[in-house]
């Protein structure tokens, strides 16, 4: 489904990714986790097409197309989802207003009919049921006001909604609390299919702790130096990042 090739990138001429591999199966979900400053976000705003960064060398494969010259809208067309890629704030846009314009550019996109009212407030109920948001957070402006818990419930329905062949997913925000962090969780283990994917980066331990990767790597200084399963999650929880600096360097 996904596969990145030597992926290099720079910002303001300073090169940041020097390298990335990564090969993403169907139903798989991948975890991306490093010491700070190592790329994670730059990998995930490169794949978002972020224009701020500047592709140097490699290639993304999307299901075969090379997505590094697709617009941001173009690369959600196409089925891969970026949580914070949408607006962050629409004052006097419902959430619901908002995901009926943008679920049927998606399927104007794919070939499928838009949907009427009728239908779309079928799927909707359907959809949040399962991502558990409730009608008042829908009624209210896109983001606005939207405490750290709110905004992530409104992500993990939107990627309901969209139903994404990728999600890529960068939890930054160090603000979130235990509650949010178990809303990203419960979403991207219920949204799990054997047609999706989800490429979860992460700052924090914790959230491992609620979803289950299939494979965990470690992204640090711009390369990803060490992948496994899920059990490389629970060593670094113990041992920390600095032994895998450590070996990474000794061999500089
Ligand atoms: P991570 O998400 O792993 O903490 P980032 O991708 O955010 O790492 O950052 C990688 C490196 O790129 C850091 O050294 C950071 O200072 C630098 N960097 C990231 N964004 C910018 C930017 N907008 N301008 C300048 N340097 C940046
Ligand atoms: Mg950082
Ligand atoms: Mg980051």
């Amino acid at each position: 489904m996904l596969s990145i090739k030597d992926l290099k990138a720079n910002i303001e001429d300073k090169e940041i990714l020097k390298g990335i591999n990564l090969e993403v199966k169907p139903g798989e979900v991948h975890a991306i986790m490093g010491p700070n400053g190592s790329g994670k976000s730059t990998l995930a705003s490169v794949l978002a097409g972020r224009e701020e960064y500047e592709v140097t060398g490699g290639e993304v494969l999307f299901n075969g197309k090379d997505i590094l010259d697709y617009s941001p809208e173009d690369r959600a067309r196409e089925g891969v989802f970026l949580a914070f890629q949408y607006p962050v704030e629409i004052p006097g846009v419902s959430t619901t207003n908002f995901m009926k314009t943008a679920l049927n550019q998606v399927r104007e996109y794919r070939g499928e009919e838009p949907l009427n009212a009728v239908e779309f407030l079928k799927v909707m109920k359907e959809k949040m049921e399962l991502v558990e948001i409730s009608q008042s957070l829908l009624n209210r402006s896109l983001n606005e006001g939207f405490s750290g818990g709110e905004k992530k419930r409104n992500e993990i329905f939107q990627m309901a909604m969209l139903e994404p062949k990728l999600s890529i997913l960068d939890e930054t925000d160090s603000g979130l609390d235990i509650d949010a962090l178990r809303i990203v969780a419960n979403g991207v283990n219920k949204l799990k299919s054997e047609d999706n994917a989800t490429i979860v980066v992460t700052h924090y331990q914790r959230l491992l702790d609620y979803i289950v990767p299939d494979y965990v790597h470690v992204l640090y200084n711009g390369r990803i130096v060490k992948s496994g399963t899920k059990e490389l999650a629970l060593e670094l929880e113990e041992r920390g990042y600095d032994w895998i600096k450590e070996e990474v360097d000794s061999t500089l």
